[in-house]
């Protein structure tokens, strides 16, 4: 069964095209990377499935709906969630209006503040604390806890380690498995290759817009092949 089918994806800013035909599924309860270069689209084709690029075109399904262009909101309401490059937190809102940002248009489901606080019990020592005061790595886990509070079926995180010390990512990337206890599926854009391999199941490579690589088991990946698809060589 697909999660999310995602077919002949071409994505648009005024006149300059930014996906070319793009297909990609997800399975349930599975970890999906997507690697490529910067501007290969990772952003893009992220944004595209949340309804926040404005022209998209193609297919995406989400349970075997085709919600390619619903509206953002409504997307929201039918479970899919992004935590956004720069983590995108509300400046004048302290951690836990933050969170209950997320909680707007909330799904039924497994998430609610106290299961957050018990995932990252640093947010509720500064549940009071105003979120751009927090360190980087708490702010993400922030932007992660506000995603989840909507309790999605499928969680689209965007370059979780950007500009975070590589202890803090592991802390980030250790939350995962709790994440993903209940069957919550995951994609995920990641600068770190290895990072990608280790986290995910199965994984796409990006370059100009296009899929040029798929990895359909992650455990066997060829470095080689998969540097070439990243670098189009
Ligand atoms: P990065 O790793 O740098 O975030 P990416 O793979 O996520 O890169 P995108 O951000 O999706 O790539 O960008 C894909 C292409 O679309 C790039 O050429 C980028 O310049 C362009 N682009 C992205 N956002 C916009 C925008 N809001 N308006 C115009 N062009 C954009």
């Amino acid at each position: 069964m697909k999660l999310i089918e995602i077919e002949s994806l071409e994505a648009y800013y005024g006149d300059m095209q930014a996906l070319f035909g793009v297909d990609l599924d997800l399975r349930p309860g599975e970890a999906f990377g997507l690697v490529g270069a910067n501007g290969a689209g990772k952003s893009t084709l992220l944004r595209s499935m949340v309804g926040l690029v404005n022209d998209r075109r193609g297919h995406i399904r989400l349970a075997g709906d085709d919600i390619t262009h619903m509206q953002a909101e409504d997307i929201a309401q039918q479970g899919i969630a992004l935590v956004p490059e720069g983590r995108m937190l509300f400046a004048s809102l302290n951690v836990e209006e933050n969170l209950m940002m997320g909680a707007m248009n909330r799904r039924q489901g497994h998430w609610t503040l106290e299961r957050i606080y018990d995932l990252f019990p640093i947010l509720a020592e500064r549940r009071k604390q105003m979120a751009m005061t927090l360190s980087g790595g708490q702010q993400q886990m922030v932007a992660i806890g506000r995603a989840l509070m909507s309790n999605p079926r499928v969680l689209l995180c965007d370059e979780l380690s950007l500009g975070l010390a590589p202890v803090i990512v592991n802390q980030i990337y250790e939350s995962f498995a709790r994440i993903r206890q209940d069957g919550l599926s995951i994609i995920l854009v990641e600068q770190d290759i290895e990072r990608a391999i280790s986290v995910s199941d199965r994984m796409v490579c990006l370059l100009h817009g296009q899929v040029t690589m798929r990895v359909d088991d992650t455990s066997r990946v060829n470095l080689d092949q998969l540097s070439a698809a990243y670098f189009g060589e």
